[in-house]
């Protein structure tokens, strides 16, 4: 970057303004692991352990093995995991095989998954063995030839306490056992049959996709973030060099944040990769079960979200446990309010500190110092090489100190573009400014702060969801004649999904008619929590319907309470 900026004065000397990225694709950082730390642990999961040489060799198997099945340079591979061994080596393997991984939410319902398929046209899937219904009803209408299917028991006999997502112990033994076929492949059998004689194939790592990781963006349908292996390896070498004095090949970071989203597949699966550090994988949130693990494994580092760090203070065990070992956590996605990292320093010891990003900058803009000054309400500073400007709304141009204006950001972890969507791309990407649809303002010192959101998109309980996919929903329902969706402020999730109907005539308002058919086909956390029926919706001259009108209102019924 060069420039010399007004946030650059607070950087501490241990911090570079700027950092030679190495131009290595992502998965030789496991390569090289496999080698300086051999037998060290890469990975904890529920009680099974396996070493950088483990994942790796287990990587090239999987590499190999699709490689044999055709899998061409540039080939998407879907990966519908929860956060598991399985979920870090097939992502590693993939990417081995010259593949871009298309990261699944293993939430996901048939029509959600059947859209991302189609649009990424991935021609791979790894699933778990429960989602295996899932995949093969939509098989035949997506690009995809291959299943690999794998189950919790590739790495564990049945955990005791299972914390599993979406399966209770007596559903998952009725799981149909599926069988080797030649487009459905089982996961111990690669494993036990395949050869781990990897020949390394050619990325460059600034052009290649690593990974098309979806998002709503600022409107629309979930779409295709192109990230490059240059754009993730900057983005965790940003984050070693923020947390300096996180020592490599010693730390144990907790892997709670579901690795579908790029949040926890940058800082904690690529981030413990590249740093030598024991990832420890949760399937899920239990608050008690993080308790726990932290006390267990000694967990040092802790990426987390407003909501996660809210539940585990308020869990009545929480003095039960010691929390002492850990040392520096970083909560994005959401603001984190000063309440709960006063109080969550207190229980651990350690630094919790705001950041900032989005997928489409892999994601990681900002983030306060851990170890210096932090201004409680702010996202912080920019992070190494990253530039960020305010844009005023009336002139488009760098808006003055103070002035509420869209956030836009530059820097080596932005984006590529949207899969197969110019325009869309065209209208966010201007010279390498990132338009990241959040209103905000910096104040004098350099520090950014985000005061609201331009774009549609809710974000509940961490998850995103997009507005259009729920009314799509909603239209289809024979009774709903319009139907419109926003977030709506929320004591704990941070917002929640509120639906806004008009019925056609004849009908009577029946809120839990709607909502059996919404879960029915959306993803439980998208299913709006709340219905009003309305005899009709505020709508502009041309007759867009006016959402910003209703959240407006919403805000306002919230500061009259
Ligand atoms: P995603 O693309 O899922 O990573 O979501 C990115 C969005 O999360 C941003 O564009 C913001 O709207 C929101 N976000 C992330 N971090 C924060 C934060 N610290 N405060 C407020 N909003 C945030």
């Amino acid at each position: 970057m060069g420039e010399e900026k007004r946030w650059h004065a607070h950087y501490p000397k241990e911090i570079p303004a700027s950092i030679a990225y190495d131009e290595k694709p992502l998965h030789a950082f496991l390569m090289e692991g496999a080698k300086r730390y051999k037998e060290k642990k890469a990975l904890h999961f529920m009680g099974k352990e396996l070493s950088f040489e483990e994942v790796c060799v287990q990587a090239k198997k999987m590499a190999c093995y699709m490689q044999a099945l055709g899998l061409k340079k540039g080939d998407r591979v879907a990966v519908m995991l929860p956060n598991s061994p399985q979920s870090v080596i097939s992502y590693y393997g993939a990417l081995m095989a010259g593949a871009t991984v298309v990261q699944t939410n293993p939430l996901y319902k048939e029509r959600e998954l059947e859209y991302q398929l189609n649009d990424s046209g991935a021609t791979f899937i790894v699933c778990l063995d429960i989602l295996l219904p899932t995949v093969t009803n939509v098989r035949e209408s997506t690009a995809v030839r291959h299943t690999i299917v794998t189950g919790i028991k590739d790495y564990l006999p049945f955990p005791k306490n299972l914390i599993y997502p979406f399966i209770q112990k007596k559903q998952y033994k009725m799981v149909v056992k599926p069988e080797q076929t030649d487009d459905t492949h089982i996961w111990s059998r690669i494993m036990a049959n395949t050869s781990d004689n990897y020949t390394e194939i050619d990325v460059n790592p600034k052009e290649d996709l690593a990974l098309l990781q979806y998002t709503g963006g600022t409107t629309g349908f979930p779409k295709g973030v192109m990230l490059t292996h240059y754009n993730l390896v900057a983005n965790v070498q940003m984050s070693q060099a923020w947390l300096y004095k996180a020592e490599r090949g010693k730390e144990v970071v907790l892997g709670v944040l579901p690795f579908f989203h790029v949040y926890g597949m940058t800082t904690v699966m690529n981030m413990s990769i590249m740093f030598g550090a024991k990832m420890v994988l949760l399937p899920k949130f239990d608050a008690e079960e993080v308790l726990k693990t932290i006390q267990k494994q000694k967990a040092t580092l802790f990426p987390g979200a407003p909501t996660i760090y809210v539940g585990l203070l308020n869990h009545p065990n929480l003095k039960k446990y010691d929390l002492a070992s850990i040392e520096a956590c970083i909560s994005g996605s959401a603001p984190l309010p000063v309440e709960v990292q006063e109080q969550f320093e207190k229980v651990t010891n350690g630094r919790l500190v705001e950041g900032y990003g989005l997928t489409e900058s892999s994601p990681v803009t900002h983030a306060n110092f851990v170890w210096e000054k932090r201004v409680n309400g702010s996202i912080g500073v920019p992070w190494p090489d990253t530039d960020a400007k305010i844009l005023s709304p009336d002139s488009l141009e760098e808006a003055d100190i103070g002035e509420v204006g869209e956030l836009a950001v530059k820097g080596p972890q932005v984006m590529k573009g949207y899969w197969n969507k110019p325009d869309e791309t065209e209208s966010v990407l201007k010279d390498g400014w990132l338009l990241t649809g959040d209103l905000g303002y910096m104040d004098e010192q350099g520090y950014f702060y985000i005061v609201d959101r331009k774009k549609d998109m809710i974000i509940a309980g961490g998850y995103n969801i997009y507005p259009r996919e729920v009314e799509e929903v909603l239209y289809e329902h024979e009774g709903v004649q319009e139907a419109v969706v926003a977030g709506i402020p929320d004591a704990y999730r941070g917002e929640t999904v509120k639906a806004y109907i008009v019925l056609k005539s004849g009908y009577q308002p029946d809120e839990k008619e709607l909502n059996k058919y919404c879960r029915k086909h959306l993803a439980a956390y998208k299913v709006p929590r709340i219905y009003e029926f309305r005899d009709e919706l505020p709508k502009t001259a041309v007759g867009k319907i006016l959402r910003r009108k209703l959240v407006e209102e919403e805000k306002e019924k919230n500061t009259d309470n």
